[in-house]
């Protein structure tokens, strides 16, 4: 479903990304790991057309973009949601608000069959109780569900995270991990950058460990993480677990 080719980024004279090249299957959970500062929200930046790449080409869902193209990057975000560390709602709409704002930009939901949509959406996140808080209402992992849903509403192929529970309190981490694990039960594909061990091992069809701009090892999370082929990663994991 996503093909990444050789992608290289640059700041200026720094290059952030060497050649990534990574495939995900439809249904695939990839979860990437890696040091701070080693390229993985860059890496998923440019898949969503957030970074545009120096070299190298993108395919999600059989339409391909390649680095300069401008137009075919960012017509790959129509099949992309993306959900970030920092959850920034519209403090001035109510949960439903945030939900439909995009969608009804688009034109992709309307009407009726739209607020029952959305209704289901919160019901799998739990909060079909909260579609008329205000974000100020809400605690932290419910506003990170609150976004989940705000990205599945325009029914992307491709999911991706960056980081999704990194700001959340240790009580609400959980209630956010359930949430994606339910949807990659449901068969979403998902991209995610995670510090979450347990939840990559668990639900993890394939561990990427990135380093300096590259893609280390790749892998099974039982492989990655109980028998690491490099040293980079084992040295890693050293540090983390
Ligand atoms: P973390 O785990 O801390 O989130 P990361 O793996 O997500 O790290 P990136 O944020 O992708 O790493 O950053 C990779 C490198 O690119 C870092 O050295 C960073 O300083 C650099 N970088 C990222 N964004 C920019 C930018 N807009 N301009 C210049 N350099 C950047
Ligand atoms: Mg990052």
């Amino acid at each position: 479903l996503v093909q990444v080719r050789g992608l290289y980024k640059a700041f200026g004279a720094v290059t952030v990304l060497h050649g990534i090249d990574l495939d995900v299957k439809e249904g695939e959970v990839v979860v990437i790991i890696g040091p701070s500062g080693s390229g993985k929200s860059t890496f998923i930046r440019c898949i969503n057309g957030l970074e545009a790449p120096t070299a190298g080409r993108i395919t999600v869902e059989g339409h391909m973009a390649e680095a300069g193209n401008r137009k075919a990057l960012d017509a790959l975000r129509s099949d992309i949601g993306m959900v970030f560390q920092d959850y920034t709602l519209f403090p001035h709409l109510t949960v439903l608000e945030n939900i439909l704002l995009a969608p009804r930009l688009r034109g992709r939901l309307k009407g009726e069959a739209a607020l029952r949509r959305v209704m289901e959406l919160l019901d799998l996140v739990r909060l079909p109780h909260k579609a008329q808080a205000y974000p100020a209402e809400l605690s932290g992992g419910q506003q990170q569900r609150v976004a989940i849903v705000r990205a599945l509403a325009m029914s992307p192929r491709v999911m991706l995270f960056d980081e999704p529970t990194s700001a959340l309190d240790p009580e609400t981490v959980a209630d956010v991990l359930v949430v994606m694990r339910d949807l990659a039960v449901r068969g979403m594909t998902m991209m995610i950058v995670t510090h979450e061990m347990g939840f990559a091992r668990e639900v993890a069809d394939k561990v990427v460990f990135m380093d300096g701009g590259k893609i280390i090892e790749e892998g099974p999370p039982a492989q990655l993480f109980g028998n690491p082929q490099q040293a980079r990663t084992r040295a890693f994991f050293g540090k983390i677990l």
